[in-house]
This record gives structure tokens, C-alpha cells and sequence, in this order.
């Protein structure tokens, strides 16, 4: 029987750096996923029209970190990326997140950031610590904002109230009184030039250390396959068979839509609806992905919990989840030579470059020489 010096559960985007990274040491791996693609939710495709989708949703490129940046820059080119997004409320499309711009629709004429600035503070409930995304949005926006853009849109994702999640839910969104209408806050943002997919395969597709097999789950080969350790980044309830019960996850289900003959279906890459409609937003990757195509595709997006068609997406961050986690992060311990990484083994709303940060480290760690 063949021997790996890893089992990778996973060809995410953490599964494939770290196979990445230990290959470039020397060390084999057999990288396995239950899809029948590489990528994980960063998976993005050409779709039957010849448009570049991501089919799981919209990923944003963007970080701080200039490790994160260089590692993956052996594997793509950059392209510039403006995530700008609208929230389509009663008909109108404002800019979001909320800044001057958005401000000014509101009032219906002209502001200033002075104005903006004394009338947050008067909107404003008074949360020096707030525990929940509820109180979040309050303490930063006041009851009128939160209801508009919030509430509503919150409430459909997660299918609980904003009360009931983590502050730092809805604290991801910035909030601003200039004109910066930058979804994001991160110094760099920019796109994998020829998208995700391709930079995964630049990236594997060098070292013959590294095995993908696809359609393959942990539990069908583990007895049957001879390795040294094992990095696990599926999620950690699972792993253990839930025995501590089972963590709660939101799922989400795509629709694609294509249009033959218009260049673009809106205006911005993504545009939220928090109210009225079933689905969170609509996104549509052209405009980020810049691919010069006539047609186009776009992406309705349905939160939905999670079945055997759908499976987790995020974790739902809240003060009994996490507790429940860190039991299994306890169990996780214990495991000897198995590794958990990325946003479903460490239960926690990660994004693309927190995660190569988090496997980057996790191969230094195992391939640096001993005390
Ligand atoms: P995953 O991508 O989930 O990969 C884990 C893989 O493990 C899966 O392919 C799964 O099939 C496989 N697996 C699990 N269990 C088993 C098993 N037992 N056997 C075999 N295989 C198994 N991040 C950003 O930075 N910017 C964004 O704009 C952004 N947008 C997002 C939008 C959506 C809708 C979602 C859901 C996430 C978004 N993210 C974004 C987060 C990003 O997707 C994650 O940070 C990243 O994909 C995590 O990678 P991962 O390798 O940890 O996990
Ligand atoms: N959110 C909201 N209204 C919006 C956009 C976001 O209330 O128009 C809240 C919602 O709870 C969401 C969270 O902010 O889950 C984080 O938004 P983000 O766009 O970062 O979500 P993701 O892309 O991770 O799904």
C-alpha cells in the first residue's frame, strides 16, 4: 500500500496550501474532498455560457497581510478589484455600506460629514459594549438605519435574530461618514486574474507529492489508507461523529441566471435586498472578474439550512455555539498527529486569507526542526 506522509481532508483552499507547503518540504500528501472539484467554496467555474462564476457564492479577495499576498502571488497574477455593492430597499438602491452617499439619499439633499457625524450621535443607542449584533448596529447607527438595512436582511441569513449573534456578525460591515463606498476595509483587495480555480491548480499541479482524489470522504478511506498524520478541514462536529451534539450551520442555495444579450444585469458586482425578497443578494462576478464576454450570468442567492444537498457554509457564531465548540476544540487535543484548520474545524467565520495564514503556520510549525 502506498504511504502518505499526510491524509489532507479537504481540498479547500486551506487543505491545498498546506499540501502546497509540505510538498515544497518534501513531504506527500493525499488531499481528499467529497466534491467532485477542487476549491472548496472558493471554487469558481466557466459556466455553460462561457461566463466565469463563482458557483458558491461571491469571494472577495482582500487582506492585510503581506505574507498572505506574496505566498499566493507565485501562483497568480492580481487583477484590481472594486467590490462595490448597493441594498435595494422599497425601490431605491443605496449605496451601502452606509457612508455620506447613502446618508444623503436618506435626507433627500445634500450633507456633509459634520452633519452625518452630529446626527449618528444623536441616532445612537447608548451599548459601550455591545452584546449582540443587534446592539452592534444600534450602537453604531441608531434604530432608523438598523431596520432599513439590517434587521431584515440579518434575520433571512441566519434565520434567528440579530439578538441572538455574536456582535461580530454584523460588526464585519464598516461604517462610514466620507464617501469611501469600498465594501471592504482591507488595504489589499484585489482578484486572482485567472480566478480561484486556476490559481488552485498552479498550485498543485507542481509537485508530483501531491494526490487529489475527488468524490472520496475521510470516513470511506481512513481505515484503508496508509499515512503519517492527518490535517482534518471539514467540520469539527462531524469529525467526532457529533458526539457532543451537533453545531449549528446556515447553508445557502445559488441560482444562476444567465442573459444573452446584456453586457451587465445591475450596476455593482453585488446588490443586497434585506427585505421583501427571499433571497440576500444578487451578485453578479463580471463586473470583478472582468472578463470581457457577451452575455452575462448572475447569482441569486437563498439562505437554507442545512441537508444533505446543502452543506455548511458558516458557522453560527453565538455564546452557546462557541461554547459547544470549545468542547470539541477540547477532544481535538487530544487526537494525537491530526490537524484541524480552516472555517469548519475551527468553527469560526474565517475568510480566504485568514485561512492561508492559518495553514502557512500550521507548516511551519510541522516542518520546523524541534526544540
Ligand atoms: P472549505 O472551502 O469549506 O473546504 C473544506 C472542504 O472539505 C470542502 O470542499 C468539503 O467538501 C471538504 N470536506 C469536508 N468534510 C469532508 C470529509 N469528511 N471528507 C472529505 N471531504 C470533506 N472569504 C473571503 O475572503 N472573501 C469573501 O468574499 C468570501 N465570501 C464568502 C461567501 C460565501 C457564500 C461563503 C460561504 C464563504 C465566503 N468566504 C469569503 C469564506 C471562504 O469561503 C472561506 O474562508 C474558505 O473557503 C475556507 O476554506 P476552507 O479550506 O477552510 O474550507
Ligand atoms: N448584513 C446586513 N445587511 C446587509 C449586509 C450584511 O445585515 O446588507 C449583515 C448580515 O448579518 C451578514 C453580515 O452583516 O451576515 C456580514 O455581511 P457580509 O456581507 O460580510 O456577509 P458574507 O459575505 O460573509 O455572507
Amino acid at each position: 500500500m502506498k504511504h502518505y506522509d499526510y491524509l489532507i481532508t479537504g481540498a479547500g483552499i486551506s487543505g491545498l496550501v498546506a499540501a502546497e507547503r509540505l510538498a515544497k518540504e518534501g513531504l506527500s500528501s493525499l488531499v481528499i474532498d467529497k466534491r467532485d472539484h477542487i476549491g472548496g467554496n472558493c471554487y469558481d467555474e466557466y459556466d455553460e455560457h462561457g461566463v466565469l462564476i463563482h458557483r458558491y457564492g461571491p469571494h472577495y479577495f482582500r487582506t492585510q497581510s503581506k505574507e498572505v499576498v506574496d505566498y499566493l502571488s507565485q501562483f497568480t497574477e492580481w487583477i484590481p478589484a472594486h467590490y462595490r455593492v448597493l441594498s435595494h430597499i422599497q425601490g431605491t438602491y443605496y449605496q451601502f455600506p452606509i457612508n455620506l452617499t447613502t446618508f444623503e439619499q436618506i435626507m433627500g439633499r445634500s450633507s456633509s460629514e459634520a452633519e452625518m457625524e452630529a446626527t449618528l450621535k444623536e441616532w445612537r443607542h447608548d451599548y459601550p459594549n455591545p452584546s449582540n449584533s443587534e446592539e452592534a448596529v444600534l450602537a453604531q447607527v441608531g434604530e432608523k438605519l438598523y431596520r432599513m438595512f439590517y434587521e431584515g436582511y440579518t434575520t433571512k441569513q441566519w434565520k434567528c435574530s440579530p439578538k441572538e449573534l455574536d456582535p461580530s456578525v454584523c460588526q464585519r460591515i464598516p461604517i462610514r461618514t466620507n464617501r469611501d463606498d469600498r465594501y471592504l476595509t482591507e488595504e489589499f483587495q484585489m482578484m486572482p486574474k485567472q480566478g480561484y480555480t486556476a490559481m488552485f491548480q498552479k498550485m498543485i499541479g507542481s509537485s508530483p507529492l501531491i494526490e487529489i482524489q475527488l468524490q472520496t470522504s475521510l470516513e470511506e478511506i481512513r481505515a484503508h489508507t496508509s499515512f503519517g498524520s492527518l490535517i482534518y478541514t471539514g467540520p469539527i462536529d462531524r469529525y467526532f461523529n457529533d458526539c457532543l451534539g451537533k453545531l449549528p450551520y446556515r447553508s445557502l442555495r445559488f441560482e444562476h441566471e444567465h442573459y444573452p444579450h446584456c453586457d451587465y444585469y445591475q450596476e455593482t458586482v453585488q446588490v443586497n435586498y434585506p427585505n421583501e425578497e427571499k433571497y440576500t443578494r444578487i451578485v453578479e462576478t463580471k463586473h470583478i472578474t472582468q472578463q470581457q464576454i457577451k452575455g452575462t450570468t448572475i447569482t441569486k442567492e437563498y439562505p437554507q439550512d442545512i441537508d444533505s444537498s446543502h452543506p455548511p457554509y458558516y458557522p453560527i457564531p453565538n455564546p452557546e455555539s462557541k461554547a459547544l465548540y470549545q468542547q470539541y476544540a477540547q477532544l481535538a487535543k487530544q487526537e494525537s498527529q491530526v490537524y484541524f484548520i480552516g472555517r469548519l474545524a475551527k468553527y469560526r467565520y474565517y475568510n480566504m486569507d485568514q485561512v492561508v495564514a492559518m495553514a502557512l503556520q500550521l507548516v511551519s510549525k510541522l516542518t520546523s526542526p524541534g526544540p
